[in-house]
């Protein structure tokens, strides 16, 4: 595996945790990486840095939904048996709270895999020609 990041690139910069808290950029560490509240911006602003080039997909939000809906449902049941609130304070308390983590999450999480794809050179993988016999490759 090439590592095209040479090891003081890194230097003095923002971990990965905050600057993907913050939405910074991967290069310049503008916070610059998103256009919209969990939508990338094609490039930074500042840098830039083209961030299309990236491919974090939807691992995400399948996690964030399953962890974030298995929290709410735990202290929605807590909070029911404990307190046995009215109906509108479970809207209340649990749309908003949910609404907000979802975004929040979703948003750290794709700004850490981002920053995590940069700092390792990941890309995608590139199938090789399967109709040619293994032993005819070229070394
Ligand atoms: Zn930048």
């Amino acid at each position: 595996m090439t590592v095209s990041v040479p090891p003081d690139a890194t230097k003095g910069q923002p971990g990965t945790a905050a600057a993907a808290l913050f939405g910074c950029c991967p290069r310049c560490h503008g916070r610059t990486l998103f256009a919209g509240v969990a939508k990338f911006a094609d490039r930074c602003r500042v840098c830039g840095l083209d961030f299309t080039q990236f491919n974090v997909g939807d691992g995400p939000a399948a996690f964030l939904t399953l962890i974030i809906g298995a929290l709410v449902t735990g202290f929605a049941l807590w909070l029911e048996l404990a307190v046995g609130p009215p109906f509108w304070v479970h809207v209340i308390l649990w749309v908003p709270f949910t609404t907000a983590a979802v975004l929040g999450g979703l948003r750290a999480c794709k700004a850490w895999l981002l920053q995590a794809e940069y700092r390792r050179s990941a890309r995608e993988a590139v199938t090789e020609d399967w109709t040619v016999d293994p032993q005819d490759r070229p070394e």
